[in-house]
C-alpha cells in the first residue's frame, strides 16, 4: 500500500544535468522515469513539476544583462523542454502521461486546468505541469506548491540531491544534523533553505506537507511511498 494517494513530485532541472555540466543527461532522465514508473504501478496518482535551472534561470540571466521578464520567460520555456524530455522517457517505458502547460502552446502540451489534470490522473496518466506558474518572478518551487494545492495532492515530494533537511549545509558543516520532521514555522525561524519563501508560505497557508528526500538514489521514490523514513517531512 502506498503512503499517499496523490502526489506532486518536484524535480529540479539542475539534477537532470547528472554528470554533465549542462542540459539533460539521458541516464539521469531514464533513472527518474524508471522510479516514477515503479510508483505509478503502485496505483499512486502522480503530478510532476520539473525546473529549468539546467538550461536557463531568469534571475541569473538578468545579472548578465537579459531583461528579467524575458529571462523568466526563457526559464519557463526551459521547464517545457525538460517536461517534454521526461514525457518522452516515460512514454518509452510504457508510462502513460501528458504534458500540461501554464502558457498556451498547443500542440506541445495542453493548456493546464485543474480539472483536466485531475481527470487524467484519475485515469492513470502521469501529469507533467510545465512552464511553472506562467508568470515571471516566480520559481518552479512556487509552481509546485501552486499545482500541489490545486490538484489536492496529499503531499509535495521534493526530490533533491541531499537526503533531507539539516541544521546547516551538510556539505559545508560536518556537525550538521538531519531533521526527521520539522514545522514550517521552524523552517522559517531558522532560515533553512528548503524552498523559496513564497513556496513555503503557500504550503503552510494551505496545509500541504512537503517531504524532502534524495531522488538521485534509484529506488528512493518507491521507498518514500512505501513509508520508509528516508527524508524530512515539513508540516504545520
Ligand atoms: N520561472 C518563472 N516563473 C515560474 C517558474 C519558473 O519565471 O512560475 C522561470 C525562472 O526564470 C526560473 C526558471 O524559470 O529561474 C527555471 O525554474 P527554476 O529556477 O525554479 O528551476 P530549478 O531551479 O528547479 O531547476
Amino acid at each position: 500500500m502506498a503512503r499517499f494517494k496523490r502526489i506532486l513530485l518536484k524535480l529540479s532541472g539542475e539534477s537532470l544535468m547528472g554528470k554533465q555540466g549542462f542540459g539533460i543527461d539521458p541516464e539521469r532522465l531514464s533513472d527518474y522515469a524508471q522510479q516514477i514508473k515503479e510508483v505509478a504501478e503502485m496505483g499512486v496518482q502522480i503530478g510532476i513539476v520539473i525546473g529549468g535551472g539546467n538550461i536557463f534561470r531568469g534571475l541569473s540571466g538578468s545579472q548578465k544583462g537579459f531583461d528579467r521578464v524575458k529571462g523568466d520567460q526563457m526559464g519557463m520555456c526551459a521547464t517545457v523542454i525538460n517536461s517534454l524530455a521526461l514525457s518522452s522517457a516515460l512514454g518509452a517505458i510504457g508510462v502513460k502521461n501528458k504534458v500540461l502547460t501554464a502558457i498556451r502552446m498547443e500542440p506541445i502540451g495542453e493548456f493546464y486546468t485543474k480539472w483536466k489534470a485531475i481527470e487524467a490522473m484519475e485515469q492513470g496518466q502521469v501529469c507533467i505541469f510545465s512552464a511553472g506558474t506562467g508568470s515571471p518572478y516566480f520559481t518552479t518551487d512556487t509552481g509546485s506548491s501552486l499545482r500541489g494545492i490545486e490538484i489536492e495532492a496529499d503531499v509535495m515530494l521534493k526530490g533533491t540531491r541531499v537526503d533531507g533537511i539539516y541544521t546547516a549545509d551538510p556539505e559545508k558543516d560536518p556537525t550538521a544534523t538531519k531533521f526527521n520532521d520539522i514545522t514550517y514555522k521552524e523552517v522559517l525561524a531558522r532560515g533553512l533553505k528548503v524552498m523559496d519563501l513564497t513556496a513555503i508560505c503557500m504550503c503552510q497557508d494551505n496545509n500541504l506537507p512537503i517531504y524532502v528526500f534524495n531522488m538521485d538514489i534509484v529506488g528512493n521514490l518507491k521507498k518514500v511511498m512505501a513509508g520508509e523514513e528516508i527524508g524530512t517531512l515539513v508540516h504545520n
